[in-house]
């Protein structure tokens, strides 16, 4: 799943090619990707109108319109916005197209979780600005009844942070995803938030994760699957200790961790 770095990766390779054209037209092939409207409502809210911005919201991407209204793009499991030439071959996974001129961008999306909206997110602050701080996340560790894993996931404290990039983040930080978040000491806040900040900046200098569907607009893969310490390592031995990575459950998600380094 796209997560931080990756839909940021996107944004930026989107904008050069995308930004202030016109959306002469949008084709939905399949109108479940159209969220809380019909097609028809989608179709006459974007046609016509220049983009303007983009922008990138925890996992979403904001695409501001000349009216005013900012469409707001989830990929959810295997979203991806391809910009393709005009009147290219159609992907069977291709469910919405638009009309940008001179060229077209597609909607592909294998499990068709994914869509458009214009709802904005309601999110927490972005891990990556000045917003948020070691005291915001102080108070929010000590006010939480959740592990570590699932304190990292929940998108209203921290925006961005996913499955492989919590895993990631954990072990950069050595503490363990099974961890009360309100146990933490404050040096240990303090190595999460670092540990926070460090690994989604080195996700976005290596262009994302690839490890499964995810691809920037141009469908080039990112480089970070070969930086990972954790995330899919099960069996392999830790680059710390030498001691094997493990992978439970935790937070309903799949959790790989060293219990060696990570108390
Ligand atoms: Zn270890």
């Amino acid at each position: 799943m796209p997560e931080l770095p990756e839909v940021e990766t996107i944004k930026r390779s989107l904008i050069p090619k995308i930004l202030g054209k016109i959306i002469h037209g949008v084709v939905v092939y399949l109108p479940k990707v159209v969220k809380n409207m019909t097609v028809e409502e989608f179709t006459r809210r974007v046609a016509g109108k220049k983009i303007i911005s983009l922008e990138r919201r925890g996992k979403y991407l904001l695409i501001g319109l000349s009216s005013k209204e900012t469409l707001t793009v989830h990929l959810r499991m295997t979203g991806k916005l391809l910009v393709l030439s005009k009147g290219c071959l159609k992907d069977k996974h291709t469910h919405a197209v638009f009309d940008l001129g001179d060229v077209e961008l597609h909607y592909n999306d294998v499990r068709q979780f994914g869509g458009f909206s214009f709802a904005m997110p309601e999110v927490g602050p972005e891990p990556l600005e000045e917003d948020f701080t070691i005291d915001y996340l102080r108070t929010k560790l000590k006010a939480s009844k959740k592990n570590l894993k699932a304190f990292l996931l929940d998108q209203k404290i921290i925006a961005g942070i996913g499955n492989i990039y919590a895993d990631e983040i954990l072990f950069e930080a050595g503490l363990s995803p099974k961890r009360l978040a309100a146990t933490l000491k404050d040096y240990e806040g303090e190595k999460l938030f670092k540990a926070i900040r460090k690994v989604l900046t080195l996700g976005i200098e290596h262009r994302g994760t690839s490890i499964r569907d995810y691809v920037d607009s141009e469908n080039r893969q990112g480089g970070f699957q070969h930086f990972l310490k954790v995330y899919g390592k099960e069996g392999f031995t830790c680059v710390r200790c030498g001691n094997l990575i493990i992978r439970e459950r935790h937070a309903g998600r799949s959790t790989h961790y060293c219990p060696n380094c990570q108390k």
